[in-house]
């Protein structure tokens, strides 16, 4: 094992709420539980669970960092156990239970995934928390299967920008709704068969004239009046993953068209689920799609990578919505 300093560079969150800021700090280094690993961090990817935990909307889980950040890349320093020895000085990007926007985090040896042979650690700190996620909503919970159609809200967004590729890695004719004709543009170059401004065009109208028979799966974090509009796709048996409210999270829903149609209106989330769900996740993902991220198939886009000291910066690239893909902070550059 290497020799470890006492302290650490970290991003703290100052004044959580509205008028929150972000500053450079030092604290102790994690402390391991049995099952841990220690990772140097080399990169974090930023999440808008990350603006949401500053303005106090979104605290961590009990007894976990109080740290931002929900995923990393980086190299195994430390581990708990002889057991996990093997993990020692591999490059590895993980699904962290916060703690991301530190030199080191700690995380369990479940929940990281070697970096695919011929990837930079920059786009592995962008993987784990939009692709584990995609892969949950299409598969897990949508049941996606060869020849089904899915339409995604918020296609250029991270966690958009990995389902279009594992949606049409297996076989699904995907459409996406986006807020500009760039956007439109990047999802279009990432396979989907269908791209639509929402600012330019009534989605549901187009959706309805290309796709007459309906859409099998929904994938949508805006919510609110999208689930009016969703209703009128809905093809036989169709299912609708709310993962976010970005929309609203309230609305008036005529339920006739979803009781004539079986559909299924489903709500998921990934940071408080058990630590076995992401374990059995991280390997299901991994068993299913590491060939098609070795072979390059699949992998996350890069919108920018910021070194950590804007961290500002990263964060109001998301909150305006300029990102397409995902901005990754540079923490060992
Ligand atoms: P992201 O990369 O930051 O992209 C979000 C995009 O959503 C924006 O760029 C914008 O694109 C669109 N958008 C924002 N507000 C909108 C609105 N009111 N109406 C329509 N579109 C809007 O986001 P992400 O990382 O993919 O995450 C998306 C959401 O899912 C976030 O709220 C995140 O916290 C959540 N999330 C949930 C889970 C879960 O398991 N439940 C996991 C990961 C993320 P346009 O310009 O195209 O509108």
């Amino acid at each position: 094992m290497q020799d470890l300093p006492q302290q650490m560079q970290v991003i703290e969150v100052v004044n959580p709420g509205p008028d929150s800021r972000l500053c450079s700090a030092f604290r102790p280094l994690p402390t391991l539980h049995s099952g841990q690993l220690l990772i140097k961090v080399t990169a974090a990817g930023v999440n808008r669970a990350d603006l949401m935990q500053r303005r106090g909307l979104y605290p961590p889980q009990p007894g976990e960092s109080d740290i931002l950040g929900l995923e990393v890349s980086g190299e195994v320093v430390a581990v708990a156990d002889a057991s996990l020895n093997h993990w020692l000085e591999k490059s590895v990007m993980a699904l962290v239970p916060g703690g991301g926007y530190a030199q080191y985090v700690r995380v369990a040896a479940t929940h990281v995934m070697p970096v695919p042979k011929g990837w930079c650690m920059l786009q592995s700190a962008a993987t784990p928390e939009v692709f584990l996620t995609a892969y949950q909503l299409l598969f897990l919970l949508g049941q996606l299967e060869v020849g089904q159609r899915v339409l995604l809200h918020a296609g250029a967004s991270g966690v958009g920008t990995a389902a279009i590729q594992l949606g049409k890695a297996r076989g699904a004719e995907v459409a996406v709704t986006v807020g500009s004709n760039e956007k439109a543009h990047a999802c279009l170059a990432l396979g989907a068969d269908l791209a639509i401004n929402y600012r330019q065009q009534d989605f549901a109208e187009i959706i309805s004239q290309q796709w007459p028979r309906g859409v099998d799966l929904i994938l949508d974090p805006v919510a609110g009046d999208y689930l009016v509009h969703n209703a009128k796709l809905l093809a036989m048996d169709a299912k609708v993953v709310i993962y976010a409210l970005m929309g609203g999270r309230k609305t008036e829903l005529d339920m006739a068209p979803w009781f004539k149609k079986r559909a299924q209106l489903l709500f998921s989330t990934l940071r408080n689920r058990s630590d076995d769900y992401k374990a059995s996740l991280v390997q299901r993902l991994q068993s299913d799609f590491a060939a098609d991220f070795e072979a390059g198939r699949v992998q996350p886009v890069l919108d920018r990578v910021l070194p950590w000291s804007q961290v500002e910066q990263a964060h109001q690239l998301l909150a305006t919505n300029q990102s397409i893909g995902k901005v990754v902070l540079d923490v060992a550059g």
